[in-house]
This record gives C-alpha cells, sequence and structure tokens, in this order.
C-alpha cells in the first residue's frame, strides 16, 4: 500500500460536457475527491449547479427536436460508434474506477466491460423491437418520451451510464446525465470516451454536482420528461414525489437486502464460496449483494466451521491487487456506517464469526473494515432487515424449504437473491417463490438480455436492454376513420 501513498499532482476539473464541448461551470463550489485507500485528496471538482443544469437541459432539448425523429438505423449506428468509443478506453475507465472508489480490480474490470457491451445489447434489442405495429386503420408506433436526466450512484458508475445511456439512444432520447459527484474522475475519463463516438451535439450532456442542487433541478425542471435514476431509496422517494408535479416518468433502481438460499442438498465445497462472492462483491457495496444467508438448521454445525475457514482465505487490501478480493468503503461516511452496523449486529446479540469492528490489521490508513459474518441473526434484527452496503454477512438458520421462502420474502427489499442446491428441478421451484426481480441459481451470473430491477422498494420499472429501453418510450396510436 505504501506505492500509492506517495505525494502526487491533484487533478482539477472545472468543467461539465454541453452541447457536445466541455464547457467550464457557471456553479463555483469546488469538492475534494478523496482516494479511499489512504484518504489523499487526489482531484479538485467544480460542482455544477441550477444554471449549468438548465444550460445542458436546454441543449439536449433542442437536440430531441431532430434526434426524437431519428430511424432505428441511425440510432443503432450511434451505439456501435458508443461502443466502439468505450471499448477503446476500458483500462484506463477501470484504473479510475479502483482510484476514485477503491473498486476491487477483479471487480472493476468485468463490471466496466459489461456497462461498454450495454451498448451492443441495446443494438440487438432495438434491432429485435418493431417500433410500429399496424393492423386494420389502427398504426401504433414506440416514440422517445423526450429529454431524459440519469442520475447515477457511485458504486458502479460506468455500468449505470453505459446502461442508461445505451437505453436512451435505442429510444431516440436526449439525455442530461448527473452521475455522483463521488465519480467525478471516472466519469471525466467515460465523457471523454464518449465525446470521440462524435454523437449529435446536445444527445448527451453531464453536469457533475450534488444531487440537492443538479438532481433536484433535473426533477423538477419541465423539460425533462423521465428521470432514470440509481441511488437509495430516500432520494428515490423524492423523486418520484417531486417528479410528480411536471409528472415525469421515474425508474428507480434501489437498494436491496438480498437473500442467498442455501438448499440442504447443496455441496457446501462450491456453495460455500458461492456465497460469499455473493455477498462481498464489490466490497458489499452492491446493490444486489446476498447479504442474507439462509442455512438449513440441520447443517449449521457443519457450515459455521467452513464459513470461518473462507474468510480467513480472501484477500483485504491494496484494490489494484488483482488477488484481492475486498478493497475500502468509498468514503469515511460509509465507514461509520459500515462500522455502526457491525456494532449494532453485535449489541442485537448476533454471533460474530468473522471480523468485527475496526480496521483490518495494517490497513488503518485507509476506509478498510473487517469483512464480517454474523451468526444466530434472526431476521427482524437490524442488521437482517436494513440495507448496511459494505461487507457484512448475515447467516439465518432456517428449519424447511416453506420457512427459506418466508424468511427470504420476509423483506422490504426485492432486488437480487440466489438459490444454491444440487437438485436443480426443486432450486427451480424455490426461485419461482422469490418476489425480487433477479434471482440467480448456483451462483452469480449475468445476461444484458435479462431484466435488472426491484420489487417493493427496491425501485420501479426495468433496465437492461429491450426492457431498459421500454421505459424510454411511449406508444402511440392513429387510427383512420
Ligand atoms: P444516493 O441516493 O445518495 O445518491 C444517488 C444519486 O442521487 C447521486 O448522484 C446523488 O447526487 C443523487 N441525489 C442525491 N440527492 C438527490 C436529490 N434530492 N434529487 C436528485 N438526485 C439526488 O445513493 P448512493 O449513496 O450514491 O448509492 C447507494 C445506494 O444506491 C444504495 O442504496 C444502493 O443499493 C443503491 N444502488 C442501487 C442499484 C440498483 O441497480 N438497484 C445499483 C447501485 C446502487
Amino acid at each position: 500500500m505504501k506505492a500509492i501513498a506517495k505525494k502526487e499532482a491533484i487533478k482539477t476539473i472545472t468543467t461539465h460536457y454541453i452541447d457536445g464541448a466541455f464547457v467550464e461551470s457557471h456553479g463555483r463550489e469546488v469538492m475534494d475527491i478523496v482516494r479511499p485507500t489512504d484518504g489523499q485528496v487526489i482531484a479538485r471538482v467544480t460542482l455544477g449547479d441550477e444554471e449549468d443544469t438548465r444550460r445542458a437541459i436546454a441543449a439536449a432539448k433542442r437536440a430531441f427536436a431532430t434526434y426524437g425523429r431519428s430511424t432505428k438505423e441511425e440510432r443503432a449506428s450511434i451505439l456501435r460508434r458508443l461502443h466502439e468509443a468505450a471499448s477503446a478506453r476500458i483500462d484506463d475507465l477501470t484504473a479510475a474506477m479502483v482510484e476514485e472508489y477503491g473498486g476491487v480490480v477483479q471487480f472493476a474490470r468485468p463490471i466496466v466491460e459489461s456497462g461498454v457491451n450495454a451498448f451492443l445489447a441495446s443494438e440487438k434489442a432495438l434491432q429485435d423491437l418493431p417500433l410500429t405495429r399496424s393492423w386494420g386503420n389502427t398504426t401504433v408506433t414506440l416514440e422517445p418520451v423526450g429529454v431524459a436526466g440519469l442520475i447515477t450512484a457511485w458504486n458502479a458508475n460506468a455500468l449505470f451510464i453505459c446502461l442508461k445511456l445505451a437505453s436512451a439512444v435505442a429510444a431516440g432520447c436526449t439525455v442530461v446525465l448527473k452521475p455522483s459527484e463521488l465519480s467525478s474522475l471516472q466519469t471525466r475519463v467515460m465523457v471523454e470516451a464518449l465525446h470521440e463516438a462524435h454523437l449529435p451535439k446536445g444527445l448527451l450532456n453531464v453536469v457533475t454536482g450534488l444531487g440537492t442542487v443538479v438532481g433536484a433541478e433535473l426533477t423538477r425542471n419541465p423539460d425533462v420528461a423521465k428521470i432514470s435514476f440509481t441511488g437509495s431509496v430516500g432520494v428515490g422517494e423524492s423523486i418520484m414525489r417531486d417528479g410528480a408535479a411536471t409528472m415525469k416518468r421515474v425508474t428507480l433502481e434501489l437498494g436491496g437486502k438480498s437473500p442467498t438460499i442455501l438448499l440442504d442438498d447443496a455441496v457446501l465445497d462450491k456453495a460455500i464460496p458461492a456465497a460469499l462472492v455473493l455477498a462481498f462483491m464489490n466490497s458489499g457495496q452492491a446493490c444486489a449483494a446476498g447479504t442474507r444467508l439462509l442455512v438449513p438448521k440441520s447443517r449449521l454445525d457443519e457450515i459455521k466451521p467452513r464459513i470461518r475457514e473462507a474468510m480467513r482465505a480472501i484477500t483485504i487490501g491494496d484494490p489494484a491487487d488483482p488477488k484481492t478480493a475486498i478493497g475500502p468503503m468509498v468514503s469515511q461516511k460509509q465507514y461509520e456506517r459500515v462500522e455502526s452496523y457491525i456494532r449494532k449486529g453485535i449489541e442485537e446479540g448476533a454471533e460474530v464469526l468473522a471480523g468485527g469492528e475496526g480496521h483490518p490489521e495494517g490497513l488503518e490508513a485507509g476506509y478498510f473494515v473487517k469483512p464480517t459474518v454474523f451468526a444466530n441473526v434472526r431476521n427482524d434484527m437490524t442488521i437482517a432487515q436494513e440495507e448496511i452496503f459494505g461487507p457484512v454477512l448475515c447467516v439465518i438458520a432456517y428449519d424447511t424449504e416453506e420457512d427459506a421462502i418466508r424468511i427470504a420474502n420476509d423483506s422490504k427489499y426485492g432486488l437480487h437473491a440466489a438459490v444454491l442446491g444440487t437438485d436443480i428441478q426443486r432450486a427451480r421451484r424455490v426461485a419461482s417463490q422469490i418476489r425480487s426481480g433477479r434471482v440467480v441459481i448456483n451462483g452469480m451470473t449475468d445476461d444484458p438480455q435479462a431484466p435488472w430491477g426491484g420489487f417493493k422498494y427496491s425501485g420501479v420499472g426495468r433496465e437492461y436492454a429491450g426492457y431498459g429501453m421500454e421505459a424510454f418510450l411511449e406508444t402511440r396510436a392513429i387510427l383512420e376513420a
């Protein structure tokens, strides 16, 4: 870790991307970007204000007058160009995610790649979707909803930008993107990359700033037709409420408290590592993280020592090292939040199977926490109900298959879930009873054409390819008498 603690020049970002060009910020407030591995300031970013946001919205509105009438082939060609432009910077995008956010490279690279691939997945979905259907004297067309505001979280910046932009572009929308202010360096690399796609001016506009300033302006501005948001439940609620005044369409990708059901026929040599990968992906700072591990009571004594042993093999530390599985939390605030939940778990009487409070030994400088596994957790405990957004796993014992399904569904969230077991028919039967937007069987996996999004408090609407594109479309029916 010493190598990355040395003195370096501080980068500065003072511009936004509006109408096809990098323009000086009207907003004057400056924010430090702090590297999570050692707490050093690595960049200063000038934050946009309402005026920057209104300029970006105006540019998107002008561009929509033309782009909103684009053909399928024009959109497909832009999506291919976006893919090519972003592909050229995969290494830089990965490096920025590792440095600015502390994302471990073993997770950061695939997440960047999956973002970049979203452009091609959306192109395929666009080619497959008939934009016009006619019968009798009726013609129905799928029309872009208008200018879209895209607001993203910090934990997988490249993926969120690409996913939302790809869906909007496929649908014929122009956009104003407000990335998380904690992802300013990553966003700069991404926007420089996308600039090389030579988009029509005003199709993509990017204003970095605070949610309460830039995000709030996007939410209330009458020239924005839709908000696609990834972030916390509280902010999602405010966007839905405040957006109602201008009848905004909203897609909300919110939090999770995902269950992993380990069935009693699971092979533990495979199931335990799979459960830990699900729990600790992206250092636990993942909306989909499988943070509730439901295990059969009959096998609990066998499972606990295996988890303890598997935890000892997990590498924590430098996110740039390919061997590292768990890096730092993104910020001091996030560090404190995770620590407070670890404390809460101890107070609630859960058994600390691994980890606990404080920094791991030798990693005192940055925002590292000890990956923690609690056993003897009841599903009604705070640590089993609230999203912690850090590497904290709750092991909850169940009696029967029905009991496991009941516990899995006993959550305000419903974003992601996993089932681990040998009898595939049985695993599918269990999966089909989980109230969540995605269920993976026997380990984490992805499909760029499959929808992403949540039941209940995990959100409204879906993203990815065709499902994501639909969220940016309206239908218009023309009927001849
Ligand atoms: P956050 O809600 O604090 O911020 C998300 C974005 O909203 C940021 O860009 C922020 O600046 C902006 N924002 C803040 N206040 C706003 C306001 N009043 N109006 C408009 N925009 C505003 O969330 P976060 O801490 O960045 O991200 C963590 C959360 O995101 C977790 O709850 C996590 O589960 C969720 N998340 C969900 C998914 C998903 O796909 N469902 C993916 C990743 C993260």
